[in-house]
């Protein structure tokens, strides 16, 4: 059976109409890009949570040889709860030239693209593979794409770059710094405010180690800068904060999200010993000489190593003319696990994107581009780290042609999450 092209456009409407908000599930999402593609005799292989509701899915397109390009894009999008939004956000319409709706950037836009160009490039004969790279939860904390980026390092698909069609307003983003990012739960004993002293209060004891943090925050401004990234130094905060039951009780519980941003080469773990050592030697001892139940508790919910371009000063050859030529660090990373990889995103995030489908051809000829070669920083494993770099001797003696972004598969191995989703927007 042939299928019948679709615009990007029109992928696009299908695309957003699936609300796959990061709590819910994307497999319809899914179940629909397959039963496009089934066509095209592409190739499919699913990754589900542990839940069994959402999932990655790899397809691939062309024959099953090693190399070819990844063309990255997360399915889920942002939540819409308590936005002005004047119609419905998952609803596709057109206004001043452009379409609207939650995801048309970020990502669905590419994923549209991909999809419009899926046909003409099943017909091309490919020397190489394409692998679209559809993931979940990127929206809240980059969880899901792990396990799908793992088997790519593990498989002998071996793919040579990835295009990661975040917005990025066609500036080709090569580095980004790490993220390190959680939850700090702190339990204290409740009882009548009067008697404060008789108590543990949880709400004080997160404000300690807020300021603690804030103290660490200070530090980086004068710590290790790139100039690229803006900031140029690494950043940590708090954003959100829950405790307390009422006016006149000392509070038995609080909650805080604190975030990391690390500038390659700074250790983002030391940082977090050295809040968690302030916790544990500064902190709770005072807290456990009222009770001992009380105390601290950090989940780490999602961390992603830095990237940083060996070559600092390489630029783009081959970019389209709508792309602007120059190299961009960003200050976070996306999609880890393909993240690390260069890449071009159709627009920028919250604005709405016009749609210009990239033809098979300008695709092909990105498959030519020079090498960005990249490097992880110390955050990587060690053993990712020595298959990245083995795998990058390799390539600088069959005469240095590897293609844009040569350490694909190993970062994406080196992706680690230590839990599942929370409700936290890295971008
Ligand atoms: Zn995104």
């Amino acid at each position: 059976m042939t299928q019948a092209p679709l615009s990007a456009a029109a992928h696009l409407e299908r695309l957003v109409g699936f609300k796959t908000i990061s709590s819910a599930s994307n497999l319809d999402l899914l179940d629909w890009v397959e039963d496009y593609l089934t066509p095209l005799q592409a190739r499919f292989r699913r990754f589900p949570n542990e839940a069994g509701d959402k999932a990655n899915l790899l397809v691939s397109i062309g024959p099953e040889e090693p190399g070819g390009i990844v063309l990255s894009g997360h399915t889920d999008v942002v939540p819409v709860d308590g936005q002005d939004w004047l119609d419905d956000p998952f609803r596709l319409r057109a206004r001043d030239g452009r379409l609207i709706g939650r995801g048309a950037v970020d990502m669905k836009g590419f994923i549209a693209c991909c999809l419009a160009v899926a046909p003409d490039l099943a017909a091309m004969k490919l020397r190489r593979p394409i692998h679209l790279a559809l993931s979940y939860d990127e929206e809240v904390g980059c969880t899901g794409v792990g396990p799908m980026a793992e088997w790519i390092g593990r498989s002998e698909a071996r793919p040579s770059f990835a295009i990661i069609g975040e917005p990025s307003r066609m500036r080709l983003i090569n580095a980004h710094k790490g993220g390190l990012i959680g939850w700090a739960h702190v339990t204290g004993k409740a009882g009548h405010s009067s008697q404060p002293d008789r108590y543990v209060n949880a709400v004080m004891v997160a404000a300690e180690l807020i300021a603690c943090i804030n103290r660490i925050r200070e530090d980086m401004r004068a710590g290790p800068q790139i100039q690229e990234f803006d900031p140029p130094y690494s950043t940590i905060q708090v954003n959100q904060i829950v405790g307390g039951s009422h006016g006149n009780i000392v509070a038995e519980s609080c909650r805080f999200f604190w975030e990391m941003r690390v500038v390659p080469g700074v250790d983002d773990r030391a940082i977090f010993q050295q809040i968690e050592r302030y916790a544990r030697e500064v902190l709770e001892p005072e807290m456990k000489k009222v009770d001992p139940a009380c105390g601290i508790r950090f989940d780490i919910v999602a961390r992603i190593p830095a990237l940083l371009p060996a070559m600092r000063n390489w630029k783009p050859k081959s970019l389209p003319s709508s792309a602007t030529p120059s190299p961009k660090l960003f200050p976070m990373g996306r999609r880890p696990g393909f993240s690390r990889m260069p890449g071009c995103g159709p627009s920028s995030a919250g604005r709405a994107i016009s749609l210009r489908p990239t033809s098979p051809r300008s695709m092909s000829r990105r498959a030519s581009l020079p090498a960005a070669e990249t490097s992880c920083s110390g955050s990587v494993d060690p053993l990712v780290l020595a298959r990245i770099q083995r795998r990058a001797l390799s390539r600088s003696r069959t005469a240095r042609r590897a293609t844009l972004g040569s350490r694909p598969l190993g970062q994406g191995a080196s992706y680690n999450v230590s839990s599942a989703a929370d409700p936290v927007t890295l971008e």
